[in-house]
Protein backbone atom coordinates (compact mmCIF):
# COMPACT_ATOMS: atom_id res chain seq x y z
CA UNK A 1 0.00 0.00 0.00
CA UNK A 2 1.58 3.26 -0.96
CA UNK A 3 0.27 6.32 -0.20
CA UNK A 4 1.60 9.16 -3.07
CA UNK A 5 0.94 13.03 -2.54
CA UNK A 6 1.25 15.01 -5.86
CA UNK A 7 1.99 18.36 -4.78
CA UNK A 8 1.90 21.96 -6.64
CA UNK A 9 0.08 25.24 -7.40
CA UNK A 10 -2.12 23.74 -10.31
CA UNK A 11 -3.13 27.49 -11.02
CA UNK A 12 -4.78 26.46 -13.39
CA UNK A 13 -4.37 22.62 -13.46
CA UNK A 14 -3.72 21.84 -17.05
CA UNK A 15 -3.38 18.38 -19.63
CA UNK A 16 0.10 18.05 -18.32
CA UNK A 17 -0.90 17.65 -14.73
CA UNK A 18 -3.51 15.71 -15.65
CA UNK A 19 -1.45 12.77 -17.22
CA UNK A 20 0.53 13.02 -14.32
CA UNK A 21 -2.33 12.17 -12.46
CA UNK A 22 -3.88 9.33 -14.49
CA UNK A 23 -0.43 7.82 -14.35
CA UNK A 24 -0.01 7.74 -10.94
CA UNK A 25 -3.43 6.64 -10.16
CA UNK A 26 -2.43 3.43 -11.59
CA UNK A 27 0.89 3.23 -9.73
CA UNK A 28 -0.36 4.13 -6.42
CA UNK A 29 -2.61 2.50 -4.28
CA UNK A 30 -3.94 5.82 -3.21
CA UNK A 31 -3.47 9.79 -4.58
CA UNK A 32 -3.82 12.96 -2.97
CA UNK A 33 -3.34 15.75 -5.16
CA UNK A 34 -2.52 18.42 -3.00
CA UNK A 35 -3.05 22.75 -3.89
CA UNK A 36 -0.16 24.60 -2.23
CA UNK A 37 -1.67 27.45 -0.88
CA UNK A 38 1.75 29.96 -0.94
CA UNK A 39 1.07 33.27 0.77
CA UNK A 40 4.49 34.60 -1.13
CA UNK A 41 2.86 33.74 -4.52
CA UNK A 42 0.15 35.56 -5.92
CA UNK A 43 -2.00 32.85 -7.79
CA UNK A 44 -4.60 33.74 -10.45
CA UNK A 45 -7.19 31.59 -8.98
CA UNK A 46 -7.90 30.90 -5.83
CA UNK A 47 -7.19 27.84 -3.82
CA UNK A 48 -11.14 26.78 -4.13
CA UNK A 49 -11.47 27.90 -7.44
CA UNK A 50 -8.10 25.37 -8.69
CA UNK A 51 -9.45 22.66 -6.47
CA UNK A 52 -13.40 23.30 -8.20
CA UNK A 53 -11.11 22.48 -11.75
CA UNK A 54 -8.86 20.15 -10.12
CA UNK A 55 -12.20 18.31 -8.97
CA UNK A 56 -13.89 18.90 -12.18
CA UNK A 57 -11.17 17.23 -14.17
CA UNK A 58 -10.94 14.18 -12.18
CA UNK A 59 -14.60 13.70 -12.12
CA UNK A 60 -14.72 13.86 -15.96
CA UNK A 61 -11.77 11.23 -16.29
CA UNK A 62 -13.42 9.12 -13.47
CA UNK A 63 -10.55 9.27 -11.55
CA UNK A 64 -9.86 7.91 -7.52
CA UNK A 65 -7.95 10.76 -6.34
CA UNK A 66 -8.27 12.98 -3.62
CA UNK A 67 -8.13 16.41 -3.06
CA UNK A 68 -6.61 18.93 -0.50
CA UNK A 69 -4.79 21.87 0.00
CA UNK A 70 -1.92 22.70 2.53
CA UNK A 71 0.29 25.43 3.84
CA UNK A 72 4.00 25.45 5.23
CA UNK A 73 6.11 22.32 4.67
CA UNK A 74 5.99 20.01 2.41
CA UNK A 75 7.07 17.13 4.21
CA UNK A 76 5.36 18.18 7.38
CA UNK A 77 2.10 18.29 5.38
CA UNK A 78 3.08 14.78 3.83
CA UNK A 79 4.02 13.63 7.37
CA UNK A 80 0.06 14.62 8.75
CA UNK A 81 -1.99 12.74 5.70
CA UNK A 82 0.94 9.31 6.20
CA UNK A 83 2.00 9.74 2.32
CA UNK A 84 5.03 7.31 1.98
CA UNK A 85 5.77 9.34 -1.47
CA UNK A 86 5.61 12.93 -3.24
CA UNK A 87 5.27 12.68 -6.46
CA UNK A 88 6.48 15.33 -8.86
CA UNK A 89 6.22 15.48 -13.04
CA UNK A 90 9.36 16.48 -14.60
CA UNK A 91 9.30 18.03 -18.33
CA UNK A 92 12.81 19.24 -20.05
CA UNK A 93 16.53 19.47 -18.16
CA UNK A 94 15.36 22.85 -16.75
CA UNK A 95 13.08 21.22 -14.34
CA UNK A 96 15.78 18.66 -13.30
CA UNK A 97 18.21 21.53 -11.26
CA UNK A 98 15.60 22.96 -8.97
CA UNK A 99 12.99 19.16 -8.61
CA UNK A 100 16.94 17.54 -7.64
CA UNK A 101 17.46 20.69 -5.27
CA UNK A 102 13.48 20.03 -3.60
CA UNK A 103 13.98 16.60 -3.22
CA UNK A 104 17.88 16.45 -1.53
CA UNK A 105 16.17 19.08 1.15
CA UNK A 106 12.80 17.20 1.38
CA UNK A 107 14.59 13.97 2.04
CA UNK A 108 17.37 15.88 4.45
CA UNK A 109 14.25 17.11 6.39
CA UNK A 110 12.06 13.47 6.07
CA UNK A 111 14.46 11.01 5.37
CA UNK A 112 11.67 8.38 5.09
CA UNK A 113 9.60 10.37 2.16
CA UNK A 114 11.07 9.20 -1.29
CA UNK A 115 10.02 11.59 -4.11
CA UNK A 116 9.26 9.75 -6.83
CA UNK A 117 9.20 11.72 -10.59
CA UNK A 118 7.40 11.07 -13.71
CA UNK A 119 8.82 12.03 -17.14
CA UNK A 120 6.50 14.10 -18.93
CA UNK A 121 4.67 12.83 -21.94
CA UNK A 122 5.72 13.90 -25.17
CA UNK A 123 2.21 15.26 -26.23
CA UNK A 124 2.15 17.66 -23.02
CA UNK A 125 5.56 18.35 -22.12
CA UNK A 126 5.73 21.99 -23.17
CA UNK A 127 2.85 22.68 -21.24
CA UNK A 128 2.98 24.88 -18.11
CA UNK A 129 -0.05 26.91 -16.04
CA UNK A 130 2.14 29.97 -16.38
CA UNK A 131 2.67 29.69 -20.67
CA UNK A 132 -1.02 28.89 -21.16
CA UNK A 133 -1.77 32.25 -18.76
CA UNK A 134 0.12 34.21 -21.27
CA UNK A 135 -1.50 32.83 -24.08
CA UNK A 136 -5.25 33.35 -22.47
CA UNK A 137 -4.08 36.66 -21.37
CA UNK A 138 -3.26 37.39 -25.28
CA UNK A 139 -6.81 36.49 -26.70
CA UNK A 140 -5.19 32.32 -27.85
CA UNK A 141 -7.27 29.72 -27.21
CA UNK A 142 -5.98 27.28 -24.77
CA UNK A 143 -9.12 24.25 -24.73
CA UNK A 144 -7.00 21.86 -26.00
CA UNK A 145 -4.35 22.61 -23.52
CA UNK A 146 -6.37 22.14 -20.08
CA UNK A 147 -9.27 19.77 -18.52
CA UNK A 148 -12.98 20.55 -19.03
CA UNK A 149 -14.05 24.13 -17.89
CA UNK A 150 -10.49 25.31 -17.32
CA UNK A 151 -10.59 27.98 -20.27
CA UNK A 152 -13.82 29.27 -19.47
CA UNK A 153 -12.43 30.29 -16.24
CA UNK A 154 -9.46 31.43 -17.81
CA UNK A 155 -11.61 33.14 -19.86
CA UNK A 156 -14.03 34.57 -17.37
CA UNK A 157 -10.89 35.51 -14.76
CA UNK A 158 -8.65 37.51 -17.34
P1 LIG B 1 4.90 24.10 -8.72
O1 LIG B 1 4.58 25.54 -8.55
O2 LIG B 1 5.06 23.34 -7.45
O3 LIG B 1 5.98 23.77 -9.73
P2 LIG B 1 3.02 23.28 -10.72
O4 LIG B 1 1.55 23.30 -10.60
O5 LIG B 1 3.64 24.19 -11.71
O6 LIG B 1 3.55 23.50 -9.27
O7 LIG B 1 3.52 21.79 -11.01
C1 LIG B 1 3.29 20.74 -10.12
C2 LIG B 1 4.12 19.56 -10.58
O8 LIG B 1 3.67 19.11 -11.84
C3 LIG B 1 5.61 19.85 -10.75
O9 LIG B 1 6.34 18.69 -10.39
C4 LIG B 1 5.75 20.12 -12.21
O10 LIG B 1 7.06 19.82 -12.68
C5 LIG B 1 4.73 19.12 -12.76
N1 LIG B 1 4.23 19.53 -14.07
C6 LIG B 1 3.74 20.72 -14.43
N2 LIG B 1 3.39 20.75 -15.74
C7 LIG B 1 3.69 19.51 -16.22
C8 LIG B 1 3.60 18.89 -17.51
N3 LIG B 1 3.17 19.55 -18.58
N4 LIG B 1 3.99 17.59 -17.62
C9 LIG B 1 4.47 16.93 -16.55
N5 LIG B 1 4.59 17.45 -15.31
C10 LIG B 1 4.22 18.73 -15.14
Amino acid sequence: MVHAVYPGSFDPITNGHLDIIKRAVKMFSSLTVAILINPRKKPLFTANERLQMIQAAITHERLSVKIDMFEGLLVEYARQIRADVILRGLRAVSDFEFEFQLSLMNRRLEPSINTVYLMASADTTYLSSGLIKEIAALGGDVTSFVPIGVAERLLKKL
